[in-house]
């Protein structure tokens, strides 16, 4: 019998990590132990309510993700009917979207909503750039306009793709990017105007219909045409099941390109997002690669290449699974439980609601007045104590003054988990009250501040 068979579990397990390249090897046992030992004190994920990612998957859903682990996206010559379930999905979300019936639907699955909105933003790009030159104009300052309630990959698109940021800044009580400024930061440089569909801050959407109103009035003065792009990383798979009659998406015409995260109201675990165009023309050909590297010939047009399948798979499974009907009511109940938790903090008298017009089902919190005693900061480490992650944050430029205590009610949360949270986030405030709090706001470094108005 060799040595490691004498040894217990406790210790074979009982390992330390080298600070080197490890040069032995170790049981299979030893290692898995290893690295589960060293999470355990991660947050448990199903209680992560700062994060939009799905944290529960049905078992059939999670045995599809397995089997497409080890099948590398990038290669559509090996996986034929794999990379076709992409081209369904983006045919899908085309028609989800309202995207004219005449029109080539084309899109991309991407890793997130990050990748989505990068590939869209240079799109956008190359048609402002394409149509300066044919025009014999100045082609080397574009711009994008956008509102202070963006997410941070469009600050990193921007600076990553050389693009003039041009953020119209928030002020307290708003927190959405409305046709109120447009005028002082659009001209014929901007590539393109985001505009978001469930923010991250407070759940709302931006002010579409006011502000396509705006871009065709501007038209009409200037005959510059500027299109819209929909971050819809939250709101593309919510909409369009609760709000049928609501026009955020294609239907408005000067909506180009939309985006949406697979992995989160899209139900699939991290991993996917989805860049849909209104039509094959506007994702600019210049942007197409066709390689022959592992077989045939294929197009690729993303910004990373290998990737497991697994989570295009899940995708495709969820959405034959659930159809209109399963994401409406999965939708219907996520939203209800989230109005449930949300009046019963604000009838504690503690809270005031940011978000009167969300959509998505973010609970938006500020402290009332009243409480001085402590900040939304202490209350998301009180609740930290029983394993609750919660974000705590002041708001962007012009609203700094304002914090925000925010919860994502994701689908998993049921009506007894948001009781149990509810209760939890009452006591910490009792606690609070009478202990004090103690906490300050982090400073944070953002490389691309909100513009000064006419950049
Ligand atoms: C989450 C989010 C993103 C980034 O999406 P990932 O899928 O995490 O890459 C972009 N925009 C908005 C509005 C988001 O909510």
């Amino acid at each position: 019998m060799s040595e490691n068979h004498q040894k217990t579990p406790y210790e074979q397990f009982n390992a330390e990590v080298p600070e080197n390249f490890p040069s032995e090897s170790m049981s299979a046992r030893a290692a898995a132990a290893l690295v589960r030992s060293e999470c355990w004190t991660d947050a448990n994920p199903m209680l992560n309510l700062s994060s939009f990612v799905t944290t529960f998957m049905e078992p059939e859903a999670l045995e599809i993700f397995k089997d497409g682990s080890f099948r590398n996206f990038a290669d559509p010559d090996m996986y034929p009917h794999t990379k076709d379930t992409e081209n369904k999905c983006v045919r899908w979300l085309h028609d989800l979207w309202n995207g004219p019936k005449d029109a080539e639907p084309y899109g991309s699955a991407t890793i997130g909503s990050s990748e989505a909105c990068m590939l869209a933003g240079l799109a956008h790009k190359w048609n402002w750039r394409e149509a300066r030159e044919k025009a014999g104009l100045d082609a080397s300052k574009p711009n994008m306009v956008t509102g202070g309630n963006v997410q941070i990959v469009w600050k990193k698109f921007l600076k990553y793709f050389d693009v003039e940021p041009r953020i119209v800044p928030l002020k307290p009580g708003n927190y959405i990017l409305t046709a109120e400024h447009l005028d002082e930061y659009v001209d014929e440089n901007t590539i393109c105007v985001v505009a978001i569909a469930g923010q991250t801050f407070t759940g709302e959407d931006d002010a579409f219909q006011e502000i396509h109103d705006w871009l065709d009035a501007y038209e009409e003065k200037t005959g510059i045409s500027i299109p819209m792009h929909i971050d819809g990383a939250s709101g593309g798979f919510v909409n369009p099941f609760l709000y049928p009659e609501y026009k955020w998406d294609f239907r408005l015409p000067r909506v180009q390109s939309i985006n949406a995260s697979g992995h989160k109201f899209g139900l699939v675990p991290p991993g996917l997002g989805w860049v849909v165009f209104k039509d094959r023309k506007v994702f600019n050909e210049d942007l197409v690669f066709y390689v022959n590297y592992l077989g045939g010939e294929a197009a690729t047009a993303t910004l990373n290449f290998s990737k497991s399948s697994a989570t295009v798979l899940a995708q495709y499974y969820n959405i034959l699974r659930l159809g209109r009907e399963g994401y409406t009511r999965i939708m219907k109940q996520t939203v209800e439980n989230a109005e449930y938790l949300r009046e019963r903090l604000v009838k504690t008298g503690k809270f005031k609601i940011m978000n009167e017009t969300q959509r998505i089902p973010v609970v938006a919190l500020t402290l009332d007045e009243s409480i001085t005693k402590y900040n939304e900061f202490d209350i998301s480490n009180k609740v930290r104590e029983r394993g609750w992650i919660l974000s705590a944050y002041s708001m962007p430029p012009n609203a700094q003054e304002v914090n925000s205590l925010r919860i994502v009610v994701r689908p998993h949360l049921n009506r007894d988990a948001a009781e149990i949270l509810a209760s939890d986030i009452e006591r910490a405030c009792e606690f609070l009250e009478i202990h004090g709090g103690n906490a300050t706001p982090p400073e944070l470094h953002d490389p691309l501040k909100t513009s000064p108005a006419k950049c």
